[in-house]
């Protein structure tokens, strides 16, 4: 059976593009509550983009801090409850943010039209209903959040995405100018995230014509970004940013993430660390799985001086190590696509555990 995957159905690209949202809700002001939904990364709050919000006075703004911890069941919730209680069911939710605001929007929607805890629903194809019309409006380009059809939520039992068609966006509104004043560390780790999807994507047994199609240009977008003469952060280069962003998701969406996706969630499950800072510091040590992309990744770290911290595993207990390694075995999707249908003959726990103590 071959992959059959929804799409995000409208997309506006462009510098200013942020401007023509007010007219894009103004079509659906009189669905549900006939109000609408933003929710707004807490970075934005006194910033001009937040006199730039299109919303009027029936309309709720919540501004989120995502600093503080990842999406959680408890958070998605309590704000679908609390909207429901006040006013009722928005018309439109609208992400403005990165990878972890667009997430709340795409759980917050679901959470509108199905019952009890979204708890309930973490996991593949568990939802029932599809949500209300949601939007995402990135701040941050890499995770290709905007793109893909999970929401990463963190529960008191698993960290698991609802992940199901209704997930996907209705719209994403992509204005690369709100990505110019992202730090320069999370603008090279975040776009990373794309570059290693690329990289997992591409090195394994999913790979496909299609996949390989957007892994193609999307790598050679971050050769240009973090490798050429004209890399850095400038506004060329975030125009280019926010489109490898989108196709590198949508490579891996027909293909697979691999080894360092495997690692990754073992450190964001177990110590916390957040995606796709994790997925650098395990990249820099795989390069027995890909060599000529750790080989690339190190060239952009020196030529950025990017900070990656090493020896970090001297710190791990025994018991941290094989926790990371057991979530990491746990994977076996992402291990059957890297290194093949029989890779439970070469991959175990202790040879996890191995990777771990290198990094
Ligand atoms: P993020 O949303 O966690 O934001 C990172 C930091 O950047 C925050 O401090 C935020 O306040 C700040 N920020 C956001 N926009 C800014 C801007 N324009 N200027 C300055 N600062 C800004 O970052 P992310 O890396 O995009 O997202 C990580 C999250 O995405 C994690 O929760 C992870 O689980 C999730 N994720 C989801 C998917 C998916 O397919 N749904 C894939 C990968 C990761
Ligand atoms: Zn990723």
């Amino acid at each position: 059976m071959h992959k059959n995957f929804k799409g995000i159905e409208k997309t506006v690209y462009g510098r200013g593009a942020f401007n023509q949202l007010g007219d894009i809700l103004n079509e659906r002001r009189n669905d549900n509550g006939k109000f609408m939904l933003f929710v707004v990364d807490a970075y934005f709050k006194g910033k001009e983009l937040e006199k730039r919000i299109p919303s009027k006075s029936e309309d709720i703004v919540k501004f989120i801090n995502v600093d503080s911890h990842e999406p959680t069941t408890e958070q998605i919730d309590t704000l679908r409850d609390s909207v429901k209680s006040s006013k009722g069911i928005p018309s439109v939710v609208i992400g403005i943010g990165g990878g972890s605001v667009m997430d709340i929007a795409k759980a917050v929607s679901l959470m509108f039209t199905n019952e009890g805890s979204s708890t309930l629903y973490q996991g593949l194809n568990l939802i029932k209903k599809p949500g209300i019309y949601h939007i995402g409006v990135p701040t941050v380009s890499g995770t290709g959040a905007e793109v893909s059809m999970t929401a990463v939520l963190t529960g008191p039992e698993k960290k698991l995405g609802l992940k199901c068609e209704w997930t996907v966006f209705n719209q994403v509104v992509l204005d690369p100018e709100l990505i110019a004043s992202v730090p320069r560390n999370w603008w090279f780790y975040a776009g990373m995230d794309t570059y290693i999807h690329c990289i997992e994507s591409e090195n394994g047994l999913l790979n496909n014509a299609y996949s390989h199609a957007y892994a193609e240009q999307a790598l050679k977008l971050c050769r240009e970004i973090y490798l050429d003469d004209k890399s850095g952060q400038t506004p060329e280069n975030d125009d280019k940013l926010m489109v490898a962003s989108l196709m590198g998701g949508l490579s891996l969406t027909y293909s697979e993430v691999g080894v360092c996706h495997a690692i990754s969630y073992g450190l964001s499950k177990i110590l916390g660390t957040r995606h796709c800072y994790a997925n650098c510091i395990a990249f820099n040590h795989l390069q027995d799985y890909y060599p000529e992309g750790v080989k690339e990744f190190k060239t952009m770290i020196a030529k950025h001086k990017i900070d990656l911290p090493q020896h970090l595993s001297k710190e791990w207990s025994d018991e941290q190590i094989t926790a990371m390694a057991k979530v990491a075995y746990n994977l076996p999707h992402m291990w059957a696509h890297a290194i093949g249908p029989d890779w439970k003959e070469k991959i175990t726990v202790e040879s996890i555990s191995a990777l771990y103590k290198r990094l």
